[in-house]
């Protein structure tokens, strides 16, 4: 009997894992006026700070496993240069392994250009180029302290999930004009929170949704619609930090928008905000799926290959009649013939899966997904227990589902240019990431 009893113990603790989590958040605002990301053409330099934006870290240990560590950022994305670096302090001076790291970015286009970030967008003068050299240098070491203190402050908790609606997003291509409507107009609305629960009150919310925050386009700093979220949902739960997840809104956006008008955007950008963080506290209110883990993690890459780009010939006839950034990505594509023989037909696409066992799949993708990859896999494995994101690792590209590139247009086809590519993805790009994405959810299956 006794020993029955012992068993019973046992199998209990492991089916709801004890775990601690430990929460921290680092301040990325600049301190001078430095290029604003995002959006192509003229360089907007930023005249003002709306409000603040941040790094925020959630470490999470369960009972049998590493620290793991999700980092949010109101950034507009990071390059395989900054993963690079960061995931290399985060391993040797914290022990966070590779596949244990998600560096999600919310996709901000209100933040300032760091690194590499879709060089080919700007043109820097010296002093500006100078400037967002020591705002990527700030960004690094707040990297470095945001990861290292939310592992410090590591402490027991109950971790729940569950998910909220907010309709915010449209998708692009209905935004576009009554012609571009037949193209149909997915959107995922889902708002998903863990809730994270420490003594009697809420430690942090992770929230999540589909749209590109992308309200804001003036000379401000500030984190768009999702910054105003976190803002307002940190105030209104005192000692609470919220961390915001961009999923797949690669091909979303918040509309209504305005452009030229600031002071009214803004406010529209703090009310979808609002309306965001009401999704939240519906949700943290009301009964929440507990997370029992373990915490499973896999991350591997598949690779994406490219459709043949221009001849060199072409490049070099067309150069001499263009100007800014056309002009840069044909230059781009002939140092690339001058130095590697042609431009590279294949990118690396890295994916990770956490899985808190049954009752919440984290899947985490690269690059600007579009929403079919949300739908996709919610689909497959549980509309209520998966949680899509993409807008982790090297910002990349889009990245279109076959019906996207099969459509043409912006995202997955005419927009690869910007981002250093020779030509829109072959095909078999979406096959090729469900495959990956399929073989990691097995593997971090119970
Ligand atoms: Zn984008």
């Amino acid at each position: 009997m006794k020993l029955l009893f012992s068993v019973f113990l046992a199998s209990c603790s492991l089916a709801t894992a004890a775990w601690h989590a430990g929460v921290a958040k680092a301040d990325i605002t600049p301190t001078e006026s430095v290029p604003l990301a995002g959006y192509g053409g003229k360089t907007r330099m930023s005249q003002r700070v709306e409000h603040p934006i941040w790094l925020k870290a959630l470490a999470l240990k369960d009972d049998v496993g590493a620290v793991s560590v999700l980092v949010t950022a109101d950034l507009v994305g990071l390059s395989d240069k900054m993963i690079a670096v960061i995931a290399k302090n985060a391993a040797e001076k914290h022990g966070v392994a590779r596949e244990r790291l998600i560096l999600n970015a919310s996709h901000n286009h209100s933040c300032p250009v760091t690194e590499d970030v879709l060089w080919l967008y700007y043109e820097f003068t010296p002093e500006e180029a100078a400037a967002k050299d020591r705002y990527t240098r700030m960004v690094y070491a707040k990297y470095d302290e945001v990861i290292g203190a939310a592992i410090a402050a590591l402490k027991p908790a109950e971790l729940s999930f569950e998910q909220g609606l907010a309709g915010v997003a449209v998708n692009r291509r209905r935004s576009r004009g009554p012609e571009s409507r037949a193209l149909g107009g997915q959107v995922d609305q889902d708002v998903p929170v863990i809730a994270v629960k420490s003594g009697n009150g809420l430690q942090a919310v992770v929230f999540g949704y589909s749209c590109h925050t992308t309200a804001l386009g003036g000379l401000s700093i500030n984190g768009d619609y999702a910054g105003f979220a976190q803002l307002e949902l940190e105030k209104s739960i005192p000692g609470c930090t919220a961390l915001f997840v961009q999923n797949c809104g690669g091909d979303a956006n918040p509309l209504p928008r305005i452009r030229g008008r600031d002071a009214e955007a803004t406010q529209l950008a703090g009310m979808y905000g609002h309306i965001l963080a009401e999704a939240v506290r519906q949700v943290v209110a009301a009964p929440m799926k507990p997370l029992s883990g373990p915490l499973k993690v896999a991350m591997d890459e598949t690779e994406l290959t490219l459709q043949p780009g221009l001849p060199l010939e072409e490049l070099k006839q067309r150069v001499p009649n263009l100007t800014g950034m056309p002009k840069r990505e044909f230059e781009h594509f002939i140092r690339q013939y001058e130095m590697l023989g042609s431009p590279p037909d294949r990118v690396k696409y890295p994916v990770q899966v956490w899985s808190f066992g049954s009752e919440l799949t984290f899947i985490a993708l690269t690059g600007e997904t579009v929403v079919d990859y949300s739908l996709k896999f919610k689909a497959a494995h549980g509309w209520n227990t998966t949680w899509v994101c993409g807008y982790n690792n090297d910002l990349l590209s889009y990245v279109p589902s076959l019906r996207v590139l099969k459509e043409g247009g912006y995202e997955g086809v005419s927009g690869m240019y910007e981002y250093g590519h020779r030509a829109p993805y072959t095909e078999d790009v979406e096959e090729r990431i469900t495959a990956k994405v399929e073989e990691l959810v097995k593997a971090t299956a119970k």
